[in-house]
């Protein structure tokens, strides 16, 4: 199992209480090896130092960490300072991003595509980063329609993105069927899906319904047939496991975990899936 590439996600936390439970959540799932640790950014600059402020803290302990960068509302030596600033901390890989504007922020600037992100790092500093990006196997709620989210998508490798990281879903078959696609399109880059534990289905529900991920109408029905939150947590990472069992076994090259800055959600889910853990 523990050739497959693991990485964590996280966010940045508001306070001081959070950010120190962030840098135990980070160690405990360092048992795990992965490839990398991201930390998301709020596009609009709403979370530029915070973001920054983690990503050379824990780069700085030699942990492999990834920041997700976009220009949101930000001009260009914003961004150029910003990678100055990861480069020569040691950071070697940005999850490249348009973003979305936090809500009352939307006519403040114009959002810029990721494929143009992914160029202007690749102008400034050249093969410096691996560069992630984000892919749907559920279409982007912006798009036009299958095709020109697929062909989007292939512009950001052709920018010179490096491998994808997807958005959220519960059903494999949208994923195999996009890497199918993928494929057809001329696009060889690894896709790794990204798994979204199940911890609080209300609360899932409410953001998948603005981020395009779809929940199955089953299981919608088997979660809310649970009160005990105890009972969704554990029927949530049965049916998680199953689905990552499914994608490895399908020939997904790894998980990239939404940890929502928590261990056990991710870790019970590596655990029953047997992956191996370090002691240190
Ligand atoms: P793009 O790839 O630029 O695509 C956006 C939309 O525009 C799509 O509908 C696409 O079809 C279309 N499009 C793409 N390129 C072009 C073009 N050149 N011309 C015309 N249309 C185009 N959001 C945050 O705010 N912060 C985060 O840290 C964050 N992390 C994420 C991590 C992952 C792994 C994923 C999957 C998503 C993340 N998001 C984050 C959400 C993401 O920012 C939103 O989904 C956003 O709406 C799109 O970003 P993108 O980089 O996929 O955009």
């Amino acid at each position: 199992m523990n050739d497959l590439r693991i990485s964590f996600e996280f966010f940045p936390p508001k306070t001081e209480e959070g950010r120190e439970k962030l840098y135990k959540t980070r160690e405990e799932l360092q048992a795990f090896s992965p490839a990398f640790f991201s930390v998301t950014y709020g596009a609009g600059g709403t979370t530029r130092d915070t973001t920054a402020n983690i990503v050379c803290n824990l780069r700085r302990d030699g942990v492999s960490i990834a920041p997700h960068l976009s220009f949101g509302g930000d001009n260009e030596e914003t961004v150029l300072g910003l990678l100055k600033r990861y480069k020569e901390s040691g950071v070697d890989r940005i999850v490249a991003l348009r973003g979305d504007m936090p809500s009352g922020m939307g006519s403040v600037a114009q959002l810029v595509y990721a494929n143009e992100l992914v160029a202007f790092i690749r102008r400034h500093t050249g093969d410096h980063f691996h560069l992630e990006v984000a892919a749907y196997p559920e279409i982007h709620p912006e798009a036009e329609s299958y095709d020109a989210d697929l062909r989007f998508l292939k512009g950001k490798f052709e920018a010179g993105a490096n491998s994808a990281l997807t958005q959220y879903f519960y059903n494999p078959d949208a994923y195999f069927y996009f890497l199918d696609q993928c494929e057809k399109a001329g696009i060889d880059a690894p896709i790794y899906p990204g798994i979204m534990p199940i911890t609080n289905f209300a609360n899932l529900a409410r953001f998948s319904r603005n981020c395009g991920a779809e929940i199955p109408r089953w299981l919608k029905y088997r979660m809310e047939s649970y009160r005990d939150p105890e009972d969704v947590k554990k029927l949530g990472q049965e049916i998680v496991t199953d689905l990552c069992e499914t994608l490895l076994e399908g020939g997904a090259p790894g998980l990239h975990f939404y940890t929502m800055n928590q261990v056990a959600p991710s870790a019970d889910i590596l655990r029953a899936l047997n992956f191996a853990e370090s002691a240190d």
